[in-house]
């Protein structure tokens, strides 16, 4: 499994940058946005580090399958009965850490289009 030295999402997975972890297995970590844009926000990795849902999805499909899983059972979890999950892909898409990661949103109406 690979990860990168230099990855702030590989270092909350190892656990040498804190973060407020809600579950975690050998595959993927859970973890509360540092800045939520809902009342429940948590982000969800795989341990390996991939750069976005695209490297992902091209070099795994099984796991692509499984971090959706995973998302469905953390929204589970939070008692969310309609959530949103979100997969910001490139600049362009919004992503800021290179570290494939779903949102996942809830505990409140969330809006459509996103903006
Ligand atoms: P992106 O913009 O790449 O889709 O999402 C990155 C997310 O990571 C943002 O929502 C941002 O608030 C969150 N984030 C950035 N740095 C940290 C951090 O150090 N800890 C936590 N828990 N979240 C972070
Ligand atoms: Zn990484």
């Amino acid at each position: 499994m690979s990860t990168e030295p230099d990855c702030l999402f590989c270092s909350i997975a190892a656990g040498s940058i804190p973060a407020d972890v809600v579950s975690a297995d050998d595959t993927f970590v859970a973890f509360r946005d540092i800045d939520p844009q809902a009342p429940v926000h948590i982000l969800v990795i795989p341990r390996q580090h991939f750069p976005n849902a695209a490297a992902l999805a091209n070099a795994d499909l099984t796991l692509t399958g499984r971090l959706l899983a995973a998302a469905a059972q953390v929204a589970e979890a939070a008692g969310l009965t309609g959530y949103r999950i979100v997969l910001n892909t490139g600049a362009d898409g919004g992503q800021t850490v290179d570290h494939v990661h779903a949102h996942v949103l809830g505990g409140r109406q969330m809006s459509w289009p996103p903006g």
